[in-house]
């Protein structure tokens, strides 16, 4: 397989204050472009785009495509389980949202202390099992997002996962927060194979600083920024799929460029990126990857993530005027950072264990006065 995969999380859409208004001429293009490249990895899930990723799969790719020309991957969403039926029920869903059939890989979405201890009590690891054994799924893995100490311990209980979905970026590598080194490194002592999520960190590390951006184009001035995340995450042995979340056709074009025939990192790459770290760190604000996961449930409808890419932008870039000019339109169809009631709903959906609600305070005190 080719290390590329097609994330369908940050599909093309007609209109970006609805993220349901896929743009679906753009995803057939899209999607016929990374076949004919000799791609073939897709990736959705239940929730995605308001949970209209996967009907738009089906329309961009299972009904335009032989069945056995890709692999499709989507994943059981453990934070939304409240009682063993939902369980096959949203299996079935998914089957029939998709029309695949099957699916080549099966996630369990997104597991945490919380999340894990739900796939447990609904018996998710044995489900997936049985679904396997029935033809529907071929290969069983989860999506992670929290402690490595924790992925050890799940590891060790469930030998039958064949794979581990991890957010592995060269931020992220050494970060505290997230541990993708030390989460790498037990699923290679497991002996699982690693899919890649957020190797771009929501887009992060395609709009670095100036400077970190100079020193990789004094390296490879003909390399895209993002090619440097891709490739970065592609170069780890155990990774078996990079997934980017491709919004428009050129970023896909970019991607496939220097995925098609994958050169790992060179040393001097390897020490190029230690350098652009500190950078970037230094500059960042807030590391939000805009995944959503936290707005769904919020009662005050604050526009989480919009807020936070302003925010880290005003950090970076200090056009005070652009970032409450942006603010301003924003507050006008959704709650206000201030209006935040501090329910912490969205802290316990975070992935990236993001303090939502002192970073709302913050957010307040510099556009609302
Ligand atoms: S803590 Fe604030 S931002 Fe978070 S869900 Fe509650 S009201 Fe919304
Ligand atoms: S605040 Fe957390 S959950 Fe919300 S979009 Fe950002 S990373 Fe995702």
């Amino acid at each position: 397989m080719k290390k590329l995969g097609f994330g369908c999380m940050r599909l093309p859409v007609l209109s970006k204050e609805d993220t349901t208004t896929i743009d679906l001429e753009q995803m057939c293009e899209m999607v016929d472009t990374f076949l004919d490249n000799g791609f073939t990895y897709f990736d959705t899930a239940y929730m995605y785009h308001n949970y209209m990723s996967e009907r738009y799969v089906k329309l961009a790719l299972v009904d335009r495509h032989p069945r056995d020309s890709f692999l499709l991957a989507d994943k059981l969403p453990t934070m939304q389980l409240k009682a063993q039926e939902d369980v096959d029920r949203i299996f079935n869903e998914q089957l029939e949202k998709t029309g695949a059939g099957y699916f080549d890989y099966y996630l369990l979405h997104c597991l945490n202390v919380a999340n894990y201890e739900a796939a447990e009590k609904y018996d998710c690891f044995h489900y997936v099992m049985q679904k396997k054994a029935e033809g529907k799924i071929k290969h069983v893995g989860f999506s992670y997002h929290d402690n490595a100490e924790l992925l050890d311990e799940i590891l060790t209980k469930h030998p039958e996962v064949e794979f581990v979905q991890l957010q592995l970026n060269y931020v992220d590598w050494d970060s505290d927060e997230i541990q993708s080194g030390k989460c790498y490194d037990v699923c290679v002592k497991h002996g699982k194979d690693v899919i890649v999520m957020e190797p771009v960190k929501g887009g992060n590390l395609v709009n670095i600083p100036e400077e970190a951006q100079k020193i990789m184009k004094d390296v490879n001035p003909d390399a895209s920024i993002a090619s440097w995340a891709i490739r970065y995450a592609a170069s780890k042995e155990h990774v078996i799929m990079v997934l980017s979340g491709m919004s428009d056709l050129a970023q896909l074009k970019d991607n496939v460029s220097y995925m098609k025939d994958f050169v790992p990192f060179s040393k001097k790459e390897e020490e190029t990126v230690e350098k652009v770290v500190k950078i970037i760190n230094d500059t960042t604000k807030v590391p939000c990857t805009a995944c959503r996961y936290c707005v769904e449930g919020c009662p005050m409808q604050i526009a989480i993530p919009e807020y936070f890419a302003l925010y880290n932008e005003y950090f970076r870039f200090g056009n005070y005027d652009r970032a409450k000019q942006r603010y301003d339109n924003l507050t006008k169809d959704h709650g206000k950072a201030s209006d935040c009631i501090a329910c912490g709903q969205c802290e316990g959906h975070c992935p990236q264990h993001l303090s939502i609600i002192k970073y709302l305070a913050e957010i307040a005190e510099t556009f609302e006065k």
